[in-house]
């Protein structure tokens, strides 16, 4: 007898082969029997004429805190997704050390103030999320931004002796505690202050657990090409696999350099460099708006970069570097101060900024758009987030389209009961949009080819070994969805809103999701390579 049958469904089984009619059974979490059956179980859901498909594994998450903050998050299950990838963009909420948690806690920002910091490790941050409970899984990556930050804090410079040793220490134990890999976040500090050579020395530390480097890469806008050259050049002095994070090409200029870009993909993977990357599918980025800023500013972390803001003098030089620097990814002048919107604000003063473009703010504000930015950021102390217009679609579906790339949100699970600001609708439907808009309207890739991108294939370069197909034995993290009604209705000026046709989503073999709506249930775990 099992515990569950899923019946009379289109399977498409996440290999990219094409559908077939079969049945599910599951007991005890796993998967048992596919096939047609005749068996009996505790539970059974017809679901003709739906496909029925792995869960998804959203392999760039940025939940870390919110999991913590917002267990009950519903946006993420209410997509398909039952796999998080965090610990992304070279920022963890752990290895902790004692004298520079303070700059952690500030760089992280608004809500990782409201909690009690009482881990230090990875796994004991981990621990605690679970005993709060999970609804999806989560496989950790732990970032290198955090370890640096342990070590040597906000220093812009190479670390000495001590300082590296201390860094490999801590990838080593966050490995051993069964971290997937690290990631970067080279236009963040500190991840900005890091030169390439220390990474290829940190990476090597990856190697005997076969862990992955993902890099929020050093540009993606006038230097998009070098950084992505510097990320092959890591995987290949240090042996290990690399993801390359959100891949795309940021400011108009620049559109067009992903054909350069996936072709150096592509050699690269002729040599036997392990390269992909992954994607979410919008024509408008999100990050914080200290961004905005050159790498210089933010040595010493949050509250010196709130000093340099104060001095009319600094501001100058600021104002110089953005208006004639394209040494860095530089986004106003990529982009312009009227695609930059401010996405989502914390004080009830600015909350009226909200969804509207920097070039507006100055305007209502009667100031030019560089004080506008400086003073902005030093009221609400750096921690401002925006959406940047900055993509291209044909860039866009040439990405997507390519066999190297796999779905990946870059968004965060978010509180279903007081939605605040106007985040990227990313974080609502990024799995509907690919499924409905890019597979079913527009045909720029097959369901089948979709759904390995969202399943099998992160699975696999995480090296997942029992999550991301529908095969006997495999732990039961299933989606079952209407292909003829799946579609995303978040919106830029709208972005709280669930999307449509995603029906059951079950993980580790409990149902979360049924007939679109929450259990109440919360079955995810911590996995650990
Ligand atoms: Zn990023």
């Amino acid at each position: 007898m099992f515990d569950i049958i899923i019946k009379g469904a289109r399977v498409i089984n996440g290999t990219g082969n094409a559908w077939f009619w079969g049945d599910i059974a599951i007991k005890d979490g796993e998967i048992k029997q596919i096939g047609k059956m005749h068996q009996k179980a505790k539970r059974i859901f017809d679901v003709a004429e739906l496909v029925v498909c792995p869960g998804f594994i959203d392999m760039h998450s940025h939940s870390d805190m919110n999991i913590l903050i917002n267990p009950r998050a519903l946006n993420k299950i209410m997509q398909g997704v039952t796999t998080e990838v965090t610990g992304n963009c070279g920022i963890s909420p752990a290895p902790v050390d004692e004298t520079t948690i303070d700059q952690l806690k500030a760089s992280l920002g608004g809500d990782a103030n409201e909690v009690d910091w009482n881990w230090r490790s990875l796994s004991e941050y981990y621990n605690q999320v679970k005993n709060n409970g999970l609804l999806v899984n989560i496989a950790p990556l732990v970032g290198q931004g955090t370890i640096r930050i342990a070590a040597m804090g906000f220093a812009y410079r190479p670390p000495r002796t001590e300082e590296m040793s201390e860094m490999k220490r801590l990838l080593q134990q966050a490995m051993a505690e069964g971290a997937f890999g690290f990631s970067t976040g080279l236009i963040y500090p500190p991840g900005s202050f890091t030169e390439t050579e220390e990474l290829i020395e940190l990476a090597k530390g990856l190697k005997e657990y076969d862990g992955l480097y993902a890099s929020h890469i050093r540009g993606e806008s006038s230097t998009l090409i070098d950084a992505v050259k510097e990320a092959i050049k890591i995987g290949k002095e240090a042996k290990v696999k690399v993801e390359i994070s959100h891949h795309k090409a940021c400011g108009k200029r620049n559109w067009g350099k992903v054909k350069q870009t996936l072709r150096l993909i592509e050699t690269a993977r002729n040599e036997g460099i392990d390269v992909t990357c992954d994607q979410y599918p919008y024509t408008a980025s999100s990050t914080g708006l200290s961004a905005c800023l050159p790498p210089w500013v933010h040595e010493g972390g949050v509250e010196k970069l709130l000093e340099r803001l104060e001095d009319p003098s600094m501001r100058i030089k600021i104002r110089h570097d953005i208006d004639e620097k394209d040494n860095w990814d530089n986004m106003v002048m990529e982009s312009g101060w009227d695609n930059i919107v401010v996405a989502s604000i914390n004080s009830e003063a600015n909350k009226y900024l909200e969804g509207k473009t920097l070039a507006r703010v100055a305007q209502i504000q009667e100031k030019n758009p560089f004080d506008t930015l400086f003073d902005l950021l030093l009221q609400e102390k750096g921690d401002v987030s925006i959406v940047i217009f900055d993509i291209n679609e044909d860039d866009l579906r040439l990405v997507m389209s390519h066999p190297t790339m796999m779905v990946g949100s870059d968004g965060s699970s978010l509180p279903s009961s007081s939605p605040e600001g106007k985040p990227h609708p990313r974080n609502y439907g990024t799995y509907p949009r690919v499924l409905g808009k890019y597979v079913r309207e527009e045909k720029v890739l097959t369901l089948e080819e979709a759904i390995r991108k969202m399943t099998s294939f992160p699975a696999q370069k995480l090296g997942i070994k029992n999550r991301g197909l529908l095969e006997e034995e495999y732990r039961a993290d299933i989606v079952v969805f209407d292909p003829a009604t799946v579609s995303d209705n978040a919106t830029y000026e709208e972005p709280h809103h669930f999307p449509e046709g995603i029906k059951y989503v079950f993980v580790n073999g409990e149902v979360i999701v049924a007939k679109g709506e929450y259990t109440g249930r919360t079955p995810g775990e911590v996995l650990r390579k």
